[in-house]
């Protein structure tokens, strides 16, 4: 297919068609039909260990992308060959996020489904004399193994026969020995310059039950060995995986050379994502919700895709990202506020404005008639006038947020003060002549005179004044609780990156009585604060909660 073309994407969209390194190889490859007709087979591997985060959406979006773009197809395959640390809570999580990225497999897999497949493998190596069964612990395995500069030693095990090295990994399998007491190892060499090719373990002894076959097993494949099988044995032609891996890929290669594997997979390695103010491994994750440092996977504060759903990303957005940050050879650090940004113009379409105040400050405008009110329309999105107006209640008593006034005002404030004029958003020019103040000092009420004549879209626009100010009136305001966030990594006093103390704020605020209808989910500019969603795990309160999405300006340049 050529870059012209422009195959769907998800949703329907067109993929980019920017091609970077990794088309280029596939676009070789297709050309010299290195894999004699078969389609691109790509696959996303996760490790049911944890929840999926932005980092992995970088390898979805790539994997399940590349397949879109050459009619491919992508397999969703959990590579559970660790028994411990697994978990079917995670599995399910796995599967919703990378569906609400907006992407299906073609096959749900299981790398603990080829265990026996494996085995027969590994068998399969042993005849050949390709692998050995070791009695050295790992400690001494470590201190056999070399250094960069310096060659390995062989173990005294390796020379075992192969009839010998079958009857001792049939024992390992079939519960013999401890956890530690023999593993099995690929004979390869020793003195290789890369230590990953030095004998490498490719099953270990491990009495634990595993969430898929229970206890069917007490020896687990190493991820090295177990990898190349599992591409290899769903037709992957093209392996994609994280920088990291590069060093590993010959070992890749040795195991299904090994086996005369016909027609193996390419593995290609990519730099992996790091985010600014953001801490990007599933261990450090789960040991924040572990320790309750945050409100548990989901928490809006989590770079994890649950957390960035709850706290109001769309897919759109997160795929935005991925396909700007583009996918390179080298590792570097991308700005937390790209992310942003993509946020902010997915949805600064699409959502309608609201009024909502905080430290709210009392206005009594004394020239309204005494009892009445009326209706105001104020348009739900500048940007777009699709949605249409609202109706907003407009009275002679609202509230205005705490930070648009000042007794004494700043240079260049613009917003109210005694003696200048403002206009209400939507609504009137008003002009503060009165400052009320309660017993302990403190600002309780700003008496105010509006002019009729500047009435917003009347047409009547007899002067100009500098501020736009947000209100809400203040019989028909409700209540609701505002969340907002800071990065939950910032830097510590040596650079290191630490918790943020303050990641959260919780405040109470009022709004514009159209929010009593929010629903679950439902986002919100709040008008001159940012973008707000209504919280699907506290609704239902007395209160509506509204969590910060993102501010509105960005400091992306
Ligand atoms: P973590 O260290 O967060 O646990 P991982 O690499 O161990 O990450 P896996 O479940 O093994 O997590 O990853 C599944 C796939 O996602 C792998 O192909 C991996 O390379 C890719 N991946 C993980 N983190 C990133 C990242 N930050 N950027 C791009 N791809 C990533
Ligand atoms: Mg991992």
């Amino acid at each position: 297919m050529s870059d012209t073309e422009k195959p769907s994407g998800p949703g329907g969209g067109p993929v980019a068609a920017a091609t970077n390194f990794i088309h280029a190889m596939i676009e070789k490859d297709l050309a010299e039909d290195k894999y004699e007709g078969r389609p691109v087979i790509t696959r996303f591997p996760p490790e049911p260990n944890g929840y999926l985060h932005i980092g992995h959406a970088k390898s979805i979006c790539l994997n399940f992308g590349t397949a879109a773009k050459y009619g491919g197809r992508c397999n969703l395959r959990f590579d559970d060959t660790n028994p411990v640390k697994e978990d079917t809570e995670y599995v399910d999580s796995i599967k919703k996020d990378v569906r609400w990225l907006g992407f299906e497999w073609d096959r749900l897999l299981f790398a603990s489904d080829y265990f026996d497949r494996m085995y027969e493998c590994a068998v399969k190596l042993i005849e050949k004399g390709a692998a050995f069964v070791c009695d050295l612990s790992a400690d001494e395995i470590r201190a056999y193994r070399g250094t960069l500069t310096t060659p390995g030693k062989e173990s005294p095990y390796r020379n075992r026969s192969a009839a010998e090295n079958l009857r001792l990994f049939e024992e390992m399998r079939a519960g013999k020995y401890a956890d530690g007491e023999k593993v099995l190892r690929a004979k390869i060499d020793m003195a290789s310059p890369n230590i990953n090719l030095r004998d490498p373990v490719l099953y270990r002894i491990a009495h634990a039950a595993h969430h898929n076959t229970g206890n069917k097993w007490c020896i687990y494949p190493m991820y090295d060995f177990a990898h190349p099988l599992e591409d290899a044995t769903e037709g992957v032609t093209h392996s994609i995986c994280t920088l990291e891996f590069e060093d590993h890929r010959p070992l890749y290669d040795w195991a299904l050379a090994a086996l005369a594997w016909p027609l193996p997979p390419q593995q290609i390695e990519f730099a992996r994502l790091n985010l600014s103010n953001t801490v990007m491994s599933k261990r450090h994750l789960k040991a924040l919700v572990d320790q309750g440092k945050v409100e548990g996977w989901d928490d809006p504060r989590m770079p994890t895709i649950a957390g960035l759903r709850r706290r109001g990303y769309r897919p759109e957005a997160i795929r935005d990202f991925c396909e700007r940050i583009g996918v390179s050879k080298s590792n570097s650090v991308v700005d937390i506020a790209l992310l942003e940004h993509c946020v902010r113009e997915d949805l600064k379409p699409i959502v309608e404005s609201r009024h909502v105040v905080t430290d709210p400050i009392k206005v009594v405008i004394t020239n309204y008639p005494a009892g009445a009110s009326e209706e105001l329309p104020i348009e739900n999105n500048k940007d777009n006038a699709g949605p249409g107006v609202r109706r907003v209640p407009f009275s002679g008593e609202l509230y205005i947020d705490g930070a648009d006034f000042m007794e004494v005002p700043e240079k260049k404030y613009f917003r109210l003060f005694p003696g200048n004029e403002v206009r209400l958003k939507g609504a009137y020019f008003i002009k503060c002549n009165e400052v009320i103040k309660d017993a302990a000092g403190k600002v309780a009420e700003l008496r105010c005179t509006y002019d009729e004549e500047t009435k917003s879209g009347s047409g009547a626009e007899t002067r100009k004044v500098k501020g736009t100010i947000h209100w809400v009136e203040a019989r028909t305001a409700i209540r609701i609780e505002l969340r907002m966030y800071d990065y939950l990594m910032i830097d510590g006093e040596n650079g290191e990156s630490v918790l943020n103390p303050a990641s959260l704020t919780v405040k109470e605020a009022l709004a514009e009585p159209a929010l009593a209808a929010a629903t679950p989910g439902e986002r919100f500019q709040f008008f001159r604060r940012g973008y707000y969603i209504a919280d699907t795990k506290r609704a239902g309160g007395a209160k509506k909660v509204f969590n910060e999405i993102v501010g509105l300006k960005s400091s992306w340049k």
